[in-house]
């Protein structure tokens, strides 16, 4: 995934020391891999405005580019490399001055090889960002921008982290080592933030966090805190959740609280409990699905996705077939399905027992088109339904807008209503993904 958002050009604020301002200075932001990393774009994006940058959308328009980065799969690598070598040609013709890469490439071993390579300016991890500020000229920067450091206000919809880093030790992922282990903002901290953004405009707020439902502060846990978001955010969603935190009264409270979007993403990875065991997931098959029928019980229209990993080392076709076996009796209404990929500094690595390629891919279609017809099914129930749609992203040229149900359905709809705001139509169709809606009755 890549992500920009787009800005207006803001006049210079303050001179740093030592820097020619004689002309507006511009930087373009590009941010590649999860909503982690989005959110840290949003922070960058205000030292970069807070240091008199304009920010643009092309790299031949700016001086400095940030590239913020994901390393959870190869080919996040792969593609960030693609930009770099870019970049590299852009600046030997004098058009881009500096480079910087920031994120979870930055935190990783690689990043120094990336460097020398690609003549890399500034490399930065996820815990340093406070010295980009430096770097784009903004003083005392360790005090200002730390992981308490709002994102950007305004949107109709913001991010709001309330934990960053991870304590699980999945034997794939190289999160824990690139982002650290868990530290989870104090309550007060995220609800007086929810409390300004919903002040200023904000309708739509999401909480964010590797394992979301892992947060616990003196005493209070996920539940206690989304219950209290609940009832100051006119509307909430939290993402990712981990299946050994998930509690079933976060699960009741889903379904009895107006406001929350009754859309879970619950990663399983694999529906085979020795691949479960391999992958240090600490849940068996069977306790999933209890959380699934909780889920479903408490909102029964509601959506569920997942994360599945196929072709994990050692993967057997008996594996395979039970995670086919869950993906039917979960029904999910969507899934991020992940070749299995090999993460330098993870136990995953170096085990024996790689699945070739091609078995990999079958056995992804295979989860692919069983999680597709389930999708498809429980889509066609909800044609006729009349829904309240959420307004995402406003219309394009072909005069649909992408909104959300309270079902946590996406929905195409013909309006021209802005977004963060909410229209009332009939679901006339549905595919695999998407439901399409009729005219909005207002
Ligand atoms: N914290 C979440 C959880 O526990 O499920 C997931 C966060 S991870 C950044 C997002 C997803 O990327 C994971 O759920 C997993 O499916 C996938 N993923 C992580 N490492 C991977 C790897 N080495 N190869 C393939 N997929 C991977
Ligand atoms: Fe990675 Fe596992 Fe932590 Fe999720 S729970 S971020 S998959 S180590």
């Amino acid at each position: 995934m890549s992500s920009t958002t787009p800005m207006t050009p803001i006049p210079l604020s303050r001179k740093p020391a030592g820097q020619d301002l004689t002309g507006p200075r511009t930087a373009c932001i590009r941010t590649f891999g999860c909503q982690m990393n989005v959110h840290d774009s949003d922070r960058i994006r205000r030292m970069i405005q807070d240091a008199g940058y304009a920010e643009v959308q092309r790299y031949e328009d700016a001086d400095l580019v940030i590239l913020n980065t994901c390393y959870v799969r190869e080919n996040a690598v792969d593609r960030v490399r693609g930009h770099l070598g870019e970049l590299g040609r852009l600046r030997r013709e004098g058009r881009v001055k500096r480079v910087a890469l920031t994120g979870c490439i930055g935190a990783a071993q690689e990043s120094a090889a990336l460097k020398r390579t690609y003549d890399i300016d500034l490399v930065l991890g996820t815990h340093n960002t406070y010295e980009l500020a430096e770097f784009v000229g903004l003083p005392t920067m360790r005090e200002t921008y730390t992981p308490e450091l709002p994102g950007t206000e305004g949107e109709h919809n913001a991010f709001v982290t309330i934990m960053t880093g991870c304590n699980y030790q999945c034997s794939y992922c190289i999160v824990p080592t690139v982002r650290g282990r868990m530290i989870c903002r104090p309550m007060e901290g995220v609800i007086g933030e929810i409390e300004r953004l919903v002040a200023g405009g904000t309708e739509y707020i999401t909480l964010l966090g590797q394992t979301v439902d892992a947060w616990r502060y003196e005493g209070k846990r996920f539940c206690d805190l989304l219950e209290a978001v609940s009832q100051i955010a006119p509307r909430v969603w939290f993402t990712t959740s981990h299946p050994s935190n998930m509690e079933d009264r976060t699960l009741r409270v889903i379904g009895e609280r107006d406001t929350i979007v009754e859309r879970l993403h619950l990663p399983v990875q694999s529906g085979s409990d020795r691949m479960l065991k391999v992958m240090h997931r600490g849940y068996k098959a069977e306790r999933y699905r209890r959380k699934i029928e909780v889920f479903r019980e408490a909102a029964p229209d509601g959506t569920l996705s997942t994360d599945i990993i196929v072709g994990h080392p050692g993967e057997t076709e008996e594996d395979h077939e039970k995670t086919l076996e869950l993906v039917e009796d979960c029904a999910f209404d969507s899934a991020y399905i992940f070749k299995f990929s090999p993460r330098r500094g993870t136990e995953a690595a170096t085990m024996p027992g790689a699945v070739p390629d091609a078995i990999v891919q079958r056995r992804f279609l295979e989860v692919l088109r069983q999680i597709e017809r389930n999708a498809f099914q429980r889509n066609q129930r909800k044609v006729g339904d009349v829904e309240e749609i959420y307004i995402r992203h406003g219309s394009t040229e072909d005069g649909k807008a992408i909104g959300e149900t309270w079902s946590g359905h996406a929905v195409h709809v013909r309006t021209d209503a802005a977004p963060g705001t909410y229209v009332k139509a009939r679901i006339e169709s549905a595919g695999p993904h998407v439901l399409y809606a009729g005219e909005p009755s207002r």
